[in-house]
């Protein structure tokens, strides 16, 4: 099999994982003939960047029901050994077609075996070739400390992806995957190296659920998340909702409405940028969120002593509870409100908050504002 053909493959293969930045977040790929498999992506710093994805292999031991790629599973198996999949990222990284690569792989000879050649790949791009910008390493299930510790230092990012909240959840998903050893322990060993060597300062971590296919409530998903990022400082988690794939195990599993990988990437966005805790969540009898809308929404309505809020004295933490208000909203309202009043529903709406959502729910010059904005005519 040529370059090109590899790259194809093993590239179409990595399209899976998300947990490398926003690539999950319905953002569209590079289109070029070279790059096909090259995505935007967010490095923690913010900024974005053209990612390559790509599998050192899609040769794989593991049995994963719902993956296109587990063993036994008639598909075309490539590798790429670690000089051929270093020197084509250099050739690319020079065309300026991409500025960072996320290299993850399917398990062949186990997960020790598997690191070592992603690991190889990693050690020429940084010395051979010099390469200097953006790594994201996906650590193997059952690596071990030291495998990690190589890892941390020649990636920016590490992750492992859970795919389920427990290990009952995950022995839906696979049999030949141990939770608390294989996916969970490298993440808790991840997290004790980081903190205990300074050369690994400002390295991250992340990890990545499949929705829908274990039988798993968004509370099991966004409990496990929310104690990842308490107790493992997690950096993000993605969450991807589970479709069916042909001649798999959960060939016939009925797919997960892609509304509920929203309302979980609604949460988690409540939990990491708007101050919101575990407990703040309203979930339904069967443990799930709200569909038709969405989780602030819906524990403003729950919430009715909290409201209505006082635009003109209300905190940050108050105005970030307010639905159709967002942290740039919010801290617009703080800055504007030292030279001026907010007095009509208008001037929300000028400063780039939800004004119709907000309006129902906040006190304007001690009166309720007009639900609707004027007509601009
Ligand atoms: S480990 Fe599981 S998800 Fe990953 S490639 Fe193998 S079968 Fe697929």
């Amino acid at each position: 099999m040529d370059i090109q053909d590899k790259l194809d493959l093993l590239g179409s293969a990595a399209q899976a994982d998300l947990a490398c930045g926003k690539c999950g977040e319905g953002q569209t790929r590079v289109r070029d003939d070279v790059g096909r498999w090259i995505y935007p992506a967010v490095r923690p710093d913010g900024k974005t960047v053209k990612m390559l994805k790509i599998l050192q292999t899609n040769a794989c031991e593991k049995d994963c029901f719902y993956c296109p790629t587990r063993r036994g599973r008639d598909v075309p198996r490539s590798t790429f050994q670690p000089e051929e999949l270093a020197a084509t990222f250099d050739q690319i990284h020079r065309a300026h077609l991409a500025e960072a690569i996320f290299i993850s792989s399917g398990v062949a000879g186990g997960g020790t075996r598997t690191m070592e050649r992603m690991l190889a790949t990693a050690e020429l791009l940084r010395g051979k070739y010099d390469f200097r910008g953006y790594i994201h390493l996906k650590l193997m299930p059952g690596a071990q400390d030291a495998a990690i510790e190589r890892a941390l230092l020649l990636a920016d990012r590490v992750s492992v992806n859970l795919e389920a909240p427990s290990s009952e959840h995950l022995a839906k998903l696979s049999s030949t995957k141990r939770y608390a050893e294989e996916l969970l322990a490298p993440l808790q060993i991840a997290k004790k190296l980081i903190a205990r060597n300074p050369a690994l300062a400002g390295k991250t971590m992340t990890t990545q659920f499949v929705v829908g296919a274990a039988d798993e409530s968004d509370r099991d998903i966004l409990a496990r998340t929310t104690q990842l990022y308490r107790e493992l400082e997690l950096a993000r988690a993605y969450f991807s909702a589970f479709q069916p794939i042909e001649n798999t195990p959960l060939e016939n599993h009925a797919p997960t409405p892609l509304v509920r990988e929203h309302r979980l990437y609604q949460s988690d966005f409540l939990f990491r940028k708007y101050g919101f805790a575990f407990a703040d969540l309203i979930f339904d009898p069967r443990g799930n969120l709200a569909t038709e809308a969405d989780p602030k929404t819906v524990w403003a309505t729950h919430h009715p002593e909290f409201f209505p809020i006082v635009l003109n004295r209300a905190s940050k933490e108050q105005l970030l509870r307010i639905p159709g208000i967002g942290p740039l909203s919010a801290s617009r309202i703080l800055q504007s409100r030292r030279v001026t009043k907010f007095t009509a529903i208008e001037q929300l709406a000028r400063i780039g908050a939800d004004a119709s959502r907000a309006a129902p729910f906040v006190l304007m010059n001690g009166r309720a504002p007009a639900r609707q904005l004027a007509l601009p005519f």
